[in-house]
């Protein structure tokens, strides 16, 4: 069972709620009790769960990798793509999420959401969607 879907990002960086296109992912592909799995399928973005409710989070999230990872260094990556800061970052947060099924609906806290997290925009994300039924 596979599922992909399309996220047009807007700025070079930016968080982005992609809960509601999991969720829709969830009910097409009909697993009642399992895992699903999230992953974008690019290596300057990222894939994590946390609360999207105040949307200053993932912009601070944003930020404070921002403050870790300078976007201008000697980085060696630089010298062929010049986004070696939009790698990092998103090798720092990963890739993907694993998120259990139960009843037909994603096991999440009150306060998590799942969230893109765009490095190196405005592009075209491809997200995957893949499912374990139990
Ligand atoms: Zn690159």
């Amino acid at each position: 069972m596979a599922h992909t879907f399309n996220v047009d990002t807007q700025a070079p960086q930016q968080s982005i709620d992609i809960t509601e296109k999991v969720v829709a992912a969830v009910a097409e592909s009909g697993v009642d009790d399992g895992f699903c799995h999230v992953m974008v399928l690019h290596s300057t973005a990222s894939i994590i769960i946390n609360e999207t409710a105040d949307p200053n989070i993932g912009r601070d999230v944003i930020d404070a990798l921002g403050r870790a990872v300078p976007t201008r260094s000697d980085w060696l990556h630089d010298r062929i793509d010049d986004n070696a800061h939009s790698h990092i970052k998103a090798a720092i947060l990963g890739p993907s999420e694993m998120i259990a099924i139960d009843q037909g609906a994603l096991v999440l806290g009150k306060w998590q959401e799942i969230m893109l997290i765009e490095f190196d925009g405005p592009r075209e994300r491809q997200v995957s969607v893949r499912f374990l039924s139990s």
